[in-house]
């Protein structure tokens, strides 16, 4: 095989930086990434598309009383405005939102634990409250992380178009609050919830010298979130379909490979599903998408989730029995890029190296390059070609084109709700567009 750890890691130290969806650093991590295709001699082209990127001009949450103040918090991306004074009321805390703890919510503040799911949304909507404090992260974070909020922009139901103000604060304050308990709380948040900005996969090809119009696409997203190096989640996917294509660059495979960095997957796979719609020609002949998100951590055990027959995640399992290499596999849908193949009726999967909980972590400054390990790393990409280069070398192409029932149900719902989502967002779009002009450049945002 024709892969290397360190050169692998080389690169995967030069990636471990911070790449938001829609910044200049992520179009840096892309141009990186194209650089080091064509340092492997495969040709590799930059596709960009257009991603929401709500801009938060103002946001402050503060409790009222003698012991209270500001607290930090930053303002949720699409959830509305409040007039220039703000909002004031009551907290009320409603736990996990359930109908019971929205029995006297009307013209309160709410604080919810954790963020909330697009059906809690709806009913804090219709409870007459005045506007939500959401929390995330862990009371026992070191200090400096409360200040390190994830940015965040509200999944709603479809034509759900309530203003409803919502800013998002840490758990630790989510705790200090509570007890503390103010009588009011106020929030004020100012944002352009319609702001677009651009993103952008990295697509590199191998043609197949037998059958080249039949295609494999191997994906892995190449973003990160805010204050995170993305080093592990997911630097070493990223590195992982590197070292599989070069690898097909010095073994022509007999089938066309391609290799699909994705930009923008940490805020809805928005890459993946730009890039199936701008290749929707070609899906026909794509036979099988192989994602990878997160492998090489020291501490971790190995999954695969396939979106597709169950005959494949059976030959994993044989696979791994006959190489000694201890993977477990399921058929389901995968909260990554191989969704977005698998919605459009393209059978995929994904790899991924999970990690202990303590082992290692993502979404945070806690992801960072020093909990990762070349050899662990390696082990992967081995057994992933292993896999894959008979599969995409086969006489027949093995892989079934029928999707199983219970994936097929799930890609429905999905395709429903994006149907809905796409419906909404081009209201959104020429609703902003008639109220006013266009402003300045996409600023960084998550
Ligand atoms: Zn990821």
């Amino acid at each position: 095989m024709d892969i290397c750890k360190e050169r692998a890691f080389e690169i995967l130290r030069r990636l471990s930086f911070t790449r938001i969806a829609g910044t200049a650093e992520e179009l840096a991590a892309a141009e990186l990434i194209r650089a080091e295709c064509e340092k492997a001699g495969v040709e590799a082209v930059i596709e960009s598309f257009e991603i929401d990127t709500p801009e938060i001009f103002q946001a402050s949450l503060t409790a009222a009383g003698p012991e209270g103040g500001p607290i930090h918090c930053i303002g949720i991306g699409k959830s509305g405005n409040t007039p220039d004074e703000g909002i004031s009321g009551p907290l009320l805390y409603i736990e996990d939102g359930l109908e019971a703890n929205l029995l006297d919510a009307e013209g309160k503040i709410l604080l919810l634990s954790g963020t909330a799911k697009p059906e809690v949304l709806e009913r804090m909507h219709k409870s007459g409250a005045l506007g939500y404090i959401a929390c995330y992260g862990s009371i026992y974070d070191p200090p400096e992380m409360v200040r390190e909020l994830r940015t965040r922009n509200e999944r709603r139901k479809s034509g759900d178009e309530t203003n409803f103000p919502g800013v998002l604060i840490h758990m630790s304050e989510a705790q200090k609050l509570l007890r503390l308990a103010p009588e009011r709380v106020s929030i004020v948040l100012k944002q352009d919830g319609g702001k677009k900005g651009t993103s952008h996969n990295v697509v590199a090809s191998i043609p197949g010298t037998d059958k080249p119009e039949e295609i494999v696409v191997f994906s892995a997203h190449y973003d990160s979130v805010i204050y995170s190096t993305g080093a592990w989640d997911n630097g070493t996917g990223s590195l992982t379909i590197m070292e599989i294509m070069q690898h097909f660059a010095k073994n022509p495979p007999r089938r066309s490979v391609k290799f699909l960095w994705c930009g923008s997957e940490e805020i809805g796979l928005r890459g993946s599903k730009a890039y199936c719609e701008a290749h929707k020609e070609e899906l026909a002949k794509t036979l099988f998408n192989i994602n990878v998100d997160m492998t090489g951590t020291l501490l971790g055990y190995e999954k695969a989730v396939c979106s597709c027959d169950d005959m494949v995640a059976k030959h994993i399992d044989f696979l791994g029995r006959m190489e000694g290499f201890p993977i477990t596999t399921s058929v389901d849908m995968y909260s990554s890029d191989s969704s977005s193949f698998a919605a459009p009726g393209v059978p995929a999967m994904t790899f991924a190296r999970l990690a202990p909980k303590g082992g290692a972590e993502i979404h945070s400054r806690k992801d960072v390059f020093e909990v990762l390990d070349p050899t662990a790393f390696i082990r992967t990409v081995e057994f992933m070609l292993k896999f894959a280069e008979p599969v995409i070398n086969a006489k027949l192409f093995p892989v079934p084109r029928q999707l199983p029932q219970q994936i097929q149900e799930r890609v429905n719902q999905m395709a429903e709700q994006s149907k809905e989502q796409s419906k909404e967002q081009s209201k959104e779009q020429s609703k902003e567009q008639s109220e006013k002009p266009s402003e300045a450049q996409p600023k960084e945002q998550k």
